[in-house]
């Protein structure tokens, strides 16, 4: 089926992004996966194609690509190179932390931040997990407290954070109303830190896939954090995660829906080159019949992932709606990832291979962002219509 989802001006913006990817990314990407760490450089390279960033408005140095199609095209080009780790990257910066500076940043703010997240100098990473505290944000014990200042003075600790290391600044969820055990609704707060004194990283967290992309734990040990730092009103944080929900789980579905596409096309490939008993591995009928199978469920998720993004681009996708297609694409994508590695034989099992690295990255997209049982329980309360106290009780990630 024709999928005739892209614009003219969507598919321009593929060519750029391709070049940028043949050039910049394919020949170095392996080495990046070595390191755990992807150059700084690359991200000033895709700045300078507009390829970071991608809806900061002209008037801070953007495209103005809000357009989520764009986003997708970019995850696209990336995925044919297998950099699924700069994928990762450019999505904490764009998906997370962006949409809450361009809704709750203060001019002041924007002018200060956005052109440089657009040229790529300015790196940000989104921490809200904490070692106690994934699923159910209410946990979250990093305290940001006055200083008697105006400012504030952060301590805490984050795990998981992607760009923790290679980036400059993290949007961080933070406890400001002083209250222990499970917070309130307003009990927490979000805050753009800058890398300074008392902000650490802590070690490479070494990852089963998606390696290049760095991701650590951060400490903050009594940091200073100016009053100008605070993004939106005190208090709001928890309304702001979850305000960002669709587009945080849209995000993670697209690439699904990206790397089951070309998981699929590869293990085409792969059984049409590969021989055994005298003839191909694509015309054994059982290779037929998964293969089948497999572009079936490409298609429903491409299909049911493209409705998704209109949605979102109209202003009309849900946090339950994202988090269906959500639920559905991570899903899909950790079984298609694993049945076109079977079809590799043994070579799928070995990192050079493409599918190998494309089944260790889709085993995150059912956790990360929320795991697919947070997602059915988003599901589950949005059929019942249920509110546990008659307001939004849960948490950020479990209900928007
Ligand atoms: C590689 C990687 C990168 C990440 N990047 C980031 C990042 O950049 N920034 C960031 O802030 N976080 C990041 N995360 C964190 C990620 O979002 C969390 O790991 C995820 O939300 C789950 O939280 P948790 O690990 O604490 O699991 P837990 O919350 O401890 O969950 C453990 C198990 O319990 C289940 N569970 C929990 N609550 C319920 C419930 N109510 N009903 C049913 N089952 C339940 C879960 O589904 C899971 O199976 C990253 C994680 C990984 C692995």
């Amino acid at each position: 089926m024709k999928r005739a989802f892209f614009t003219e001006d969507q598919e321009l913006f593929r060519e750029v992004a391709a070049e940028f990817v043949r050039r910049e990314v394919a020949p170095h990407y392996r080495r990046w996966d070595e390191d755990h760490l992807i150059p700084r450089s690359v991200w000033t390279a895709a700045g300078e194609q507009g390829l970071v960033g991608l809806a900061v408005p002209e008037e801070h140095g953007g495209a103005g690509l809000d357009d989520y199609r764009f986003r997708v095209v970019l995850d696209e080009e990336l995925a044919k190179a297998g950099a699924l780790g700069l994928a990762l990257a450019f999505h904490l910066h764009d998906d997370l932390v962006l949409p809450a500076l361009l809704t709750h940043g203060t001019e002041e703010q924007k002018a200060r931040w956005l052109p440089a997240m657009a040229s790529g100098e300015l790196v940000t990473s989104c921490a809200w997990t904490e070692p106690g505290a994934g699923s159910d944000l209410r946990g979250v014990r990093t305290r940001a407290v006055p200083d008697g200042d105006g400012g504030w003075r952060l301590s805490g600790q984050k795990t998981f954070i992607g760009n923790g290391i290679s980036g400059d600044a993290a949007l961080v969820f933070a406890r400001t109303d002083g209250s222990t055990g499970r917070g309130g609704e307003d009990s927490f707060s979000l805050f753009l830190v800058e890398k300074g004194e008392g902000y650490t990283t802590g070690k490479q967290l070494d990852k089963m896939g998606l390696r290049a992309s760095d991701t650590a734990e951060l400490f903050f040990d009594d940091v200073a954090v100016p009053a100008s730092n605070l993004i939106g009103e005190l208090g709001a944080g928890l309304r702001y995660v979850r305000e960002g929900v669709p587009q945080a789980r849209l995000a993670i579905a697209a690439a699904a829906a990206v790397v089951v596409r070309q998981s699929y096309e590869e293990t085409v490939t792969y059984t049409a080159d590969r021989s055994v008993f005298d003839g191909r591995v694509l015309d054994l009928p059982t290779t037929r019949f998964t293969l089948a199978d497999l572009l079936t469920e490409v298609e429903v998720t491409e299909g049911y992932v493209d409705r998704a993004v209109l949605a979102f681009n109209d202003g009309t996708l849900s946090p339950a709606e994202a988090a269906r297609v959500k639920l559905w694409a991570s899903e899909r994508a950790t079984s298609i990832t694993d049945r076109c590695l079977q079809l590799h034989g043994g070579y799928g099992y070995i990192l050079e291979y493409p599918i190998a690295q494309a089944f260790l990255a889709a085993r995150l997209l059912t956790i990360f962002g929320g795991t697919s049982e947070i997602m059915k329980r988003t599901i589950g309360r949005d059929i019942a219509g249920s509110r546990v106290d008659g307001s939004r009780a849960g948490t950020g990630k479990e209900d928007a």
